[in-house]
């Protein structure tokens, strides 16, 4: 049964797939200790001319009730590695982040099509970080098999949203995960709680001991981003660095970097 509020909602999204009026946008993420960037995350977006601007936290579980999650990650996964091409053709050389659905994982055969894409559109699979959340239906550890084999291509794995929802510390010892992202609740407080600053600090060590790298999402300000490099993080990602920003954007805030960086943390 489709409650009745989301049947508009779905209705317009499934014809904004099948129309090709979704588009991606694209996150940087910066290094902690040198201030370069060190990935880019690619997130969905669409714009609907009666509903205006979606937000995918909103028609991503939709896609993933009705069946409608294989086309968008297809979709979105094809999108994003051709532009992942056209800039190194430009001479922009990043890795890449891709949110992955865990629903999209139950198939074994998914990590084979990400590579065939990956060789088809000549990016390196070495540096695609694929980013996947626990879902109350979808524990993570059942997907062990087809997790393995992403690594197997040298694909990286990240836990997002660490901390909050469904993730746990029995993942993070038993799945192959590359890398640790801390939601921002704990981010957002940092700065001005003594529990969310251990509990950001003790995340961090843990992740470090177990080899995994470290991005605290959701920074905002200056203080967020002095303290996270104090307690050691590799990576931040959040408003105070860039929102989320169309292809060409983004190429332009990659040129800027080297000289907005020591206004906003000192000399790296
Ligand atoms: P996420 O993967 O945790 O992505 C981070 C979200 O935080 C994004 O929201 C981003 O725009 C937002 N954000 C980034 N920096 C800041 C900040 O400094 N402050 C605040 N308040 N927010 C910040 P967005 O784009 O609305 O995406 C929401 C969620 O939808 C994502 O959470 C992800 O789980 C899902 N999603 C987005 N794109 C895709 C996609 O292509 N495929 C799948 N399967 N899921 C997607
Ligand atoms: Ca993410
Ligand atoms: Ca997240």
């Amino acid at each position: 049964m489709i409650a009745p509020a989301d049947l508009g909602l779905l209705d317009g999204f499934e014809r904004a797939l099948i129309n090709g009026r979704l588009r991606m946008v694209y996150q940087p993420k910066v290094n902690l200790s040198d201030g370069r960037l060190h990935r880019v995350e690619a997130l969905v977006r669409w714009d609907d001319p009666d509903l205006g601007a979606v937000s995918p936290a909103r028609f991503v579980p939709l896609a993933e009730k009705h069946g409608l999650i294989d086309q968008l990650t297809q979709w979105g996964l094809r999108t994003t590695l051709r532009q992942w091409r056209q800039w190194r053709d430009e001479g922009l050389d990043t890795a890449l982040a891709f949110n992955i659905s865990a629903l999209s994982l139950d198939a074994l055969d998914f990590p084979d099509l990400v590579e065939r894409m990956c060789r088809a559109i000549e990016v390196p699979t070495d540096r695609l970080v694929l980013e996947l959340t626990e879902g109350a239906t979808q524990p993570l550890v059942k997907l062990m098999d087809t997790l393995t084999r992403f690594r197997i291509k040298g694909i990286g794995l990240a836990i997002d949203d660490f901390g909050v929802g469904y993730s746990t510390l029995m993942q993070l010892r038993q799945l192959p995960f590359t890398e640790l992202k801390i939601d921002r609740f704990f981010v957002e407080d940092a700065p001005t709680s003594n529990d969310s600053q251990l509990i950001v600090r003790s995340i961090i060590d843990l992740a470090h001991g177990l080899g995994l790298s470290v991005t605290a999402e959701g920074v905002e300000t200056v203080e967020q981003l002095r303290l996270l490099r104090q307690l050691n993080c590799d990576v931040a990602q959040g408003y105070v660095l860039a929102k989320p920003l169309p292809p060409d954007e983004l190429l332009q805030w990659t040129r800027e970097l080297p000289d907005r960086w020591p206004g906003l943390i000192g000399n790296a």
